[in-house]
């Protein structure tokens, strides 16, 4: 079971400060860090075949600073539980597909364009409702860039691009630099947001460089957060955060409702306080998306709704995240009431 899963690696030492983000990235994918992982009795190495463990120094040090909870190594964690079948659990369940307009474009909502950026994650987690997206079939990546334009120059009722994946800051910051010197021509995009965890589980990416790349951008910059629990919020990711909105940068999170990470009101409270001391506005709270493999995170919906009226009772409004769900064929996301 998730709830015994315990980190008890003691003797990872962490030289995080001595490697560049890119050493720590590079780390992070050639699975290295994920042996500290495979130490616990719950690790799967079926469920790790499955969809390759991929966790950073930073998860891995907060994972063992902290009082042990499960909240965060649960995320990361290949379990059996992943081998379960569970028929009613799919591979794309939030409709990618239909809704992809061209190589690594999905077109779903009005107005506002997601590129598939990058097939790459610092963390591969769990729950990951892309977990089994092809990425290697649908990528805007460099090489089609000039596709993505095009498309965008005819659709000119476009105003937001957003850069998703994968995560998009695990790419470099001259091929963002490269993707955005196309943009930029495009009068009618007005908006650039990101949707990244890298903030928060690989901070050093958050460098002198990608601060100079948003500085010089014209577009109203947003950067879409995805923390789950209050306990990912280290002092190295405060520290991202801070400079992001320095560099004018509006700040967001998104989390998951997930089963045994964030399951009840006063995490979830202690959440949205801790987002907004460091310049976070809690924006979505997504029911759990039924991808394949991943069953064991769904929290019941009657139970999803009592726990989001206990935040309501408790917190200001402008602190309670909207829940939402992703209904595949939609053209907008699904408040859960
Ligand atoms: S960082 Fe985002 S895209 Fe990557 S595995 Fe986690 S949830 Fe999925």
């Amino acid at each position: 079971m998730l709830l015994h899963v315990k980190i008890t690696a003691i003797f990872y030492t962490s030289i995080i400060m001595a490697k560049s983000w890119q050493q720590q990235l590079k780390n992070a994918l050639s699975g290295d860090h994920s042996k500290t992982l495979q130490t616990q009795e719950d690790y799967s190495q079926q469920a790790a075949k499955l969809f390759r463990p991929v966790v950073t120094d930073e998860v891995i040090n907060a994972i063992q600073k902290q009082p042990y909870t499960g909240a965060l190594s649960n995320q990361f964690l290949p379990t059996s539980a992943e081998t379960e079948d569970h028929p009613d659990f799919t591979s794309d369940p939030v409709g990618d597909h239909n809704a992809l307009a061209d190589q690594g474009i999905i077109h779903k909502y009005h107005g506002r364009v997601l590129l598939v950026a990058s097939g790459s994650c610092a963390v591969n987690c769990r729950y990951c409702f892309r977990r089994h997206f092809p990425y290697h079939k649908h990528l805007a990546s460099r090489h089609n860039w000039q596709a993505v334009i095009d498309y965008l120059s005819a659709h000119t009722e476009v105003h937001e691009v957003i850069l998703s994946g994968g995560d998009p800051l695990t790419l470099t910051t001259s091929s963002l630099q490269s993707l955005t010197d196309q943009l930029t021509k495009l009068n009618h995009i007005k908006t650039l947001r990101i949707h990244s965890r890298i903030p928060t589980v690989l901070p050093d990416r958050i460098d002198k460089p990608l601060m100079d790349w948003l500085d010089r951008l014209r577009f109203h910059k947003v950067l879409v957060t995805h923390i789950n629990h209050a306990d990912e919020l280290t002092d190295n990711a405060i520290n991202s955060l801070n400079k992001l909105k320095q560099h004018n940068v509006t700040l967001l999170n998104q989390s998951v409702l997930l089963k045994s990470v964030n399951d009840d009101v006063d995490t979830l409270i202690k959440l949205s306080y801790a987002l907004f001391n460091n310049g976070v506005l809690p924006y979505y709270l997504h029911l759990f998306d039924r991808v394949q493999n991943a069953a064991h995170f769904e929290v019941d919906i009657s139970q999803a709704k009592l726990i989001y009226e206990g935040m309501r009772r408790k917190l200001p409004g402008y602190l309670l995240p909207k829940m939402v769900q992703e209904v595949a064929g939609q053209t907008a996301k699904t408040p859960v009431n």
